[in-house]
């Protein structure tokens, strides 16, 4: 069986557009899953602990063949690749890998919350999920990726990336 999960990733260290570049490139690599949509880059100001660095931040669509628990597995061994080492929550970081949604599953375990906890309430998360997933209906709240954006604060900011070169 196949199914369609979403991913979102961020990074504010080394050269961040390289990194969710590069995330993305080694998304395609464990078997079992295949990226089938992206989203542009976005620039987002800091949340939570903000005497840090603009994060830059993507989302992109999969199709995979691995559970939930096996795809987060896949998505902490790209973030290992990658060179990230500190877990420190609203911290800096090379690379942030989380699943959004997979399907419309609704998962409360210790490892795993789905959809992600946050996303609503995240515009660099909504933004980019909106450009390839505007009408998947958030299976708790009941509402759109599109309408859960334009119920959302301006603030924090969030810009597209016109270039990365
Ligand atoms: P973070 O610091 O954002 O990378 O948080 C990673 C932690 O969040 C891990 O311990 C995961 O088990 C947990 N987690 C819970 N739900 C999710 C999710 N939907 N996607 C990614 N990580 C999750």
């Amino acid at each position: 069986m196949q199914y369609k999960a979403f991913i979102g990733i961020g990074s504010n260290l080394g050269i961040p557009a390289e990194n969710c570049e590069q995330a993305i490139r080694l998304l395609h690599t464990p078997p079992g899953i295949e990226v089938i949509a992206r989203s542009s880059l976005y620039e987002s100001e800091p949340v939570g602990k903000i005497e840090q660095d603009w994060f830059v931040n993507t989302a992109v669509a999969i199709r995979t063949s691995l559970t939930p628990e096996a795809l987060l597995n896949a998505l902490f061994k790209i973030e290992k690749t990658l060179g990230r080492e500190r877990r420190e929550k609203w911290g800096p970081r090379i690379i942030d890998l989380d699943i959004l949604a997979y399907e419309d599953r609704v998962i409360h375990t210790t490892a795993l919350t789905l959809p992600h906890p946050e996303m609503t309430k995240r515009r660099f998360v909504l933004l980019p999920l909106s450009e390839f997933a505007g009408d998947y209906m958030h299976p708790v709240e009941n509402k759109t990726i599109h309408t859960l954006l334009q119920e959302l604060p301006e603030s924090p900011q969030v810009k597209k990336v016109l270039s990365t070169s």
